[in-house]
């Protein structure tokens, strides 16, 4: 029996018994958070359900506030690459749609037929294209959202340009549902490549890795991902593990675009590295690339992860027997893009069996951690976080088994400094705390 990856057993431990809402629309929505503001009772906003083990328990029953009947596309300009859309639209369908004007959300979702864009941009956690296009976060021009007192209020404008106050949808990505329930969000969308392609180096020493990367980040060429990959997770792929395994890790570097502009690219970071001395060098051409952004994007996500089973949903795909029999902890970091290299040496000393995916063009490392010798809160309190907070990054646990006990405040490098104001914050949108109680760290419960 595989093991279950979450921070509770489950996670939302009787989801299913809970009372479930489903709003039918924005007033519904406010009409029952004002409820549950009076009643004190907690509100668990749920989109797909696929990121709920991201963040701290939930704290006590309350509602199961389903997002799902909220997904209407409200207005699609085009022309203006903006699409507004209500939060409980699923990601697949919104790219479907947008697929028939020749354009996508810039974004990379494990999970896309559940994952929901209200649930994303809740978590904010982004993918290998944030190099080339920012975050989440960063995509989202305007939100109209609940706050704790059922007040529904917006923040910024349905266009691109617009640098009025202070900017709240940046504050609300990433505040995992804390502050606000969100219910409608204009975004900014790209036009989709005509191609892709990967090249791929076998890595054999950092100093390499490290000037290749410094020449990638130089901007002769516009790579959409430059991914550092290494650890037994990869030997096990399907794509990479057939190569010759390396001493150190594989350089994928992610290309979209024209074919042309596409080609271009190739030949000159092929000419770049064999000048450089890589010698073993792979290029993937769609289909295969497109198998690799799908790797890239879905590999924190392990079998599972989701607690699927348990909240009634299909169970997500399983990702390699080797995962499925081991104990992991997931963890996430964020530093400066010249300090990857380092910290992935560092992670992969730590035990033969890390794995690592850093999207090494905007400093976000992901790691997994085999619990099998290690105990769990040791491993992140004493090893983990001081080793990205010593290179001045911040790090974050986004997995970790049932058994391992985590309060809210384990789960992100702390930043006591930054605490009163978040605290400031959350009374300020969440006065009565029902919003996802427990669910956040920073002393804000
Ligand atoms: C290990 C891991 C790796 C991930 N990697 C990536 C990645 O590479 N790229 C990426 O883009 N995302 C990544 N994510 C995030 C994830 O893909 C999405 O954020 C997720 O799919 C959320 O969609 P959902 O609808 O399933 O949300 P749910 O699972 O239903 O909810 C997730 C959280 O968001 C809150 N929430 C949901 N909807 C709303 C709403 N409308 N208003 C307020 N709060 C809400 C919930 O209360 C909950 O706390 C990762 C997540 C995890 C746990």
């Amino acid at each position: 029996m595989p093991p279950t990856y979450s921070l509770g057993t489950p996670t939302i431990p009787s989801f299913p018994d809970w009372e479930r809402r489903t709003p039918a629309g924005l007033e519904e929505l406010a009409e029952l958070v004002r409820q549950a503001a009076s009643s004190r009772t907690p509100v668990y906003p749920i989109g797909g359900g696929t990121s709920l083990m991201y963040g701290g328990r939930p704290r006590g029953a309350g509602w199961a506030v389903s997002l799902q009947q909220l997904c209407r596309v409200v207005d699609y300009p085009a022309r203006d690459l903006t699409i507004t859309v209500e939060a409980g639209l699923p990601v697949a369908d919104l790219q479907a749609l947008l697929a028939q004007q020749g354009q996508r959300w810039a974004v990379d979702v494990p999970q896309p037929d559940r994952a929901t864009v209200g649930g994303l941009v809740a978590c904010n956690l982004s993918g290998p294209r944030r190099f080339a296009y920012g975050s989440v976060g960063e995509s989202v021009l305007a939100a109209t959202a609940v706050d704790g007192q059922g007040m529904i209020f917006s923040a910024g404008a349905r266009v691109v340009k617009n640098a009025a106050g202070y900017n709240l949808c940046r504050l609300l990505a990433g505040s995992v549902g804390t502050l606000a329930v969100l219910a409608q969000l204009t975004l900014r969308v790209q036009p989709l490549p005509e191609t892709t392609a990967f090249v791929v180096a076998r890595l054999e020493d950092w100093d390499r890795t490290e000037r290749v990367l410094a020449w990638l980040m130089q901007g002769r060429v516009l790579p959409t991902a430059l991914e550092l990959a290494a650890g037994p997770a990869w030997a096990a792929d399907p794509l990479l593990g057939p190569l010759r395994p390396p001493a150190k890790g594989w350089l994928l570097v992610g290309l979209e675009g024209s074919a042309k502009q596409v080609a271009w690219q190739l030949a000159e970071i092929q000419s770049a590295w064999r000048q450089e001395g890589l010698r073993e060098v792979q290029t993937f051409g769609p289909p295969q690339a497109e198998l690799l952004w799908r790797r890239l994007t879905e590999f924190p996500v392990l079998p599972g992860w989701d607690d699927a089973e348990a909240n009634g949903l299909p169970p997500s795909r399983p990702v390699s027997s080797r995962l499925q029999e081991e104990r992991f902890l997931v963890a996430q970091a964020s530093l400066l893009p010249g300090r990857v290299v380092g910290l992935v040496s560092r992670w992969l000393k730590m035990d033969a069996g890390v794995s690592v995916l850093a999207h090494a063009g905007h400093g976000s490392l992901i790691g997994y951690f085999p619990l099998s010798a290690m105990d769990g809160r040791r491993c992140i309190r004493e090893l983990i976080f001081p080793s990205v907070e010593d290179q001045g990054g911040y790090a974050q646990v986004l997995l970790a088994p049932t058994d391992v006990p985590f309060a809210p405040t384990d789960l992100w490098s702390r930043s006591p400094a930054a605490d009163p104001l978040m605290q400031a914050l959350k009374r300020q949108f969440d006065p009565y705390g029902i919003l996802n109680p427990g669910r956040w760290g920073f002393g804000v419960q």
